[in-house]
């Protein structure tokens, strides 16, 4: 006999892991590791020192240890905010008449709003272990400068955010929330940096873009004495950090048998998706189980649907090592009336692997229909989701009207990275109706590939 399973699945204190899961172990055909532009070899943890955290160079280049410890000082942290719930969406799933049985996976509960909390502290906690000044970073929709912002102020760390020019401007209360915590925020392309001062002149009056913002960063700390560069996204050490959603969700499934059939996410760089469903592959990769993983993606900036499986830099300033990796091109930048987030060029190495591999789905929409669904979900589960989030709803809704068809009583999960609040510039458009989807031509397309390296 299955328990009861509650509205609200919470873990108990003794629940919670102590360790992070790092499915590289479990994978055959291991992610390509990142090579160095000039020698296009491999980049050992000597070149990589000087921009990121030794400890995190480790994390980064580990592919054969499944289990590591999260520091005391990264535990008593997540207290803070963690476990995070799992909740059976019984009023979604009444208001599509479906038989299917969804649940999701709640990370907004802290105040950056999103899972990107869970690898910021991390990431100080090495940089402070280290004994570093402080980190440099960029931030697009500004959820990772706000986490990591906070992550900084909770190990006393000097934090330097880059943050796309356009969101600066369209989101000064995140601008300000990331100051509050003791941020220095600067809009990017900046004039500070040697990339920032070329962007510019290359491309007058740019709004930015996420790899450009990247490259400022690492600019900055790599020119700094006591400074290393941290990334929300797309590392291999940002997805171990985030196993903590999966491992969370894994045993809150085990503890009530809920055996998912399906795991939805949304995919910018990969992170959330990539925590949330790493134990459940690594159970698929070892022939354990077998669950259907789906990434959604924004139709406007197509990685995973449209992009292609190859070498290209991680940012527009060509200061970053390369990674392989499914990409539009490093030079590839969404249309300006994209107000949906997951805007990042190239997707993670690991998941980027599994896709291959065919052990992972992928699917784009429209942002009007993932604001539609974005609505549906406010006004039936109660919570405002990023508009993010919202990708990984619409995935999810699609999934079980199918079930509806079928009649079938599938279980899917689902990761809702986040909350809204701070994006409703992109809700006012919504319900003004002026927004509009714009999904790139071949021609734009073949833009940003000019700009992958032979
Ligand atoms: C950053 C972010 C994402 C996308 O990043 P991933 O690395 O793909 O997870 C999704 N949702 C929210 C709320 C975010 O802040």
């Amino acid at each position: 006999m299955s328990k009861e399973i509650p509205y609200k699945i919470y873990l108990e204190e003794h629940e919670i892991p102590k360790q992070w899961y790092n499915l590289r172990a479990d994978m055959k055909n291991k992610p390509a590791p990142l090579i160095h532009p000039g020698t296009r070899e491999p980049l050992t943890a000597e070149q990589m020192e000087p921009i990121f955290c030794k400890e995190l160079v480790r994390q980064e280049l580990d592919e054969t240890t499944p289990m590591i410890d999260i520091p005391q000082p990264i535990q008593d942290f997540y207290k803070m905010y963690r476990p995070a719930p799992l909740i059976h969406a019984t009023f979604l799933e009444k208001a599509l008449d479906t038989p299917a049985k969804i649940y999701y996976k709640f990370e907004g509960n802290n105040t950056s709003g999103s899972h990107k909390l869970n690898s910021a502290i991390a990431q100080a906690y090495y940089a402070k272990a280290q004994g570093l000044k402080g980190v440099t970073t960029e931030t697009g929709a500004g959820q990772w400068g706000t986490a990591l912002s906070m992550a900084c102020a909770f190990f006393d760390l000097d934090c330097l955010v880059y943050m796309v020019k356009v969101s600066y401007e369209q989101k000064p209360f995140r601008r300000e929330v990331m100051r509050t915590y003791g941020a220095n925020v600067t809009p990017s392309p900046s004039m500070d940096t040697e990339v920032g001062r070329k962007i510019n002149a290359e491309h007058p009056g740019t709004t930015g873009s996420l790899g450009c913002a990247i490259s400022e960063a690492v600019e900055a700390a790599t020119g700094k004495e006591g400074y290393r560069y941290v990334l929300g996204s797309v590392l291999n050490q940002v997805l171990l950090h985030q196993s903590i959603i999966g491992l969370e969700t894994h045993t809150a499934c085990k503890k009530y048998d809920i055996r998912p059939d399906i795991i939805v996410g949304c995919a910018g760089g990969g992170s959330n998706l990539g925590g949330l469903i790493a134990p459940f592959m690594g159970e698929k990769l070892r022939g354990e189980a077998d669950v259907r993983f789906i990434a959604v993606e924004p139709a406007s900036c197509p990685s995973f649907t449209r992009g292609r499986y190859v070498y290209d830099f991680a940012d527009t300033g060509q200061v970053c090592p390369m990674a392989k990796m499914y990409t539009l091109g490093h030079d590839f930048i969404p249309s300006p009336n994209h107000a949906g987030g997951l805007r990042y060029h190239g997707m993670s190495p690991v998941l980027s692997q599994l896709y291959a591999d065919g052990l992972l789905e992928a699917k784009s929409y429209e942002q009007s229909a993932v604001f539609e669904a974005a609505t549906l979900f406010a006004r039936t589960e109660g919570t405002l989701p990023a508009p993010e989030s919202s990708h990984a709803i619409k995935g999810a809704i699609d999934e079980a009207l199918k079930c509806k068809e079928t009649g079938e009583e599938k279980t899917i999960v689902f990761g809702l990275t986040g909350t809204g609040y701070f994006d409703m510039v992109a809700y006012q458009k919504y319900n003004d109706g002026a927004m509009t989807d714009y999904v790139p031509t071949d021609e734009d397309l073949a833009k940003g590939f000019a700009s992958i390296p032979q």
